[in-house]
């Protein structure tokens, strides 16, 4: 794989806090366009991985824009509920992708798990796979990790999805109770980020 000198491509992302963070990693003389600049509605995500998912999504954005494509497939995985809800992430939150409802399942999947989950630390990580295509070519596709545990009650007012849920290990913030700043430089898209930056 080579470096593709890239002067402009396009976020294949819907989610508005998705698109903010990773358009704040990419370098300045990069022309960044997004899904919202063509009106373009995400495709079904019927993979069965994160990195099915991100392909799926970088194809289909470069097929209807001819532009090359960034996108990321994430999601949490908690170990306690065999890694859900994993590539069921966003879904969790329903049509509307409401982020509440998201973390109340979890709390409800916890409880039905475990009566006194709280007492233990409940392992999990949030997972990226960011991948970039050139048309339904795939330049490269990459994993990001980052591994936190499960706060016993939300917290925080920043970033979104399960950001005011998420402690990562060595902190004892949540990802929403941090400057965005400082939650970009320790998640899994700044990671992920950081293996395919040499693609660019
Ligand atoms: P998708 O990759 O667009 O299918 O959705 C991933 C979902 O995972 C998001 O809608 C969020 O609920 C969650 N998620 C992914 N990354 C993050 C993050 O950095 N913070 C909080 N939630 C996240």
């Amino acid at each position: 794989m080579v470096k593709q000198n890239i002067k402009q491509l396009i976020i294949g992302t819907n989610n508005r806090g998705k698109l903010k963070e990773i358009r704040d990693l990419l370098p300045k003389y990069i022309k960044i366009f997004s899904t919202l600049d063509f009106k373009l509605k995400s495709p079904k995500e019927n993979g069965k991985t994160f990195e099915q998912n991100s392909l799926i999504k970088s194809k289909y954005f470069s097929k209807k824009t001819g532009l090359i494509c960034l996108a990321d497939d994430s999601g949490l995985e908690i170990d306690v509920l065999k890694k859900k809800p994993g590539i069921y992430s966003a879904r969790w939150g329903g049509k509307k992708g409401d982020f509440k409802k998201a973390i109340k399942k979890v709390y409800i999947e916890l409880n039905k798990k475990k009566v006194n989950w709280k007492k233990d630390k409940i392992r999990a990580r949030f997972v990226c796979a960011l991948s970039l295509s050139n048309l339904n070519k795939k330049i490269v596709c990459v994993i990001g990790k980052v591994e936190g545990t499960i706060s016993s009650k939300p917290k925080g007012l920043n970033g979104f999805g399960y950001d005011p849920i998420f402690i990562p290990l060595k902190k004892n913030k949540t990802f929403a109770e941090m400057k965005p700043s400082k939650k970009y430089k320790l998640d899994h898209r700044y990671k992920a980020f950081k293996k395919i930056k040499k693609f660019l």
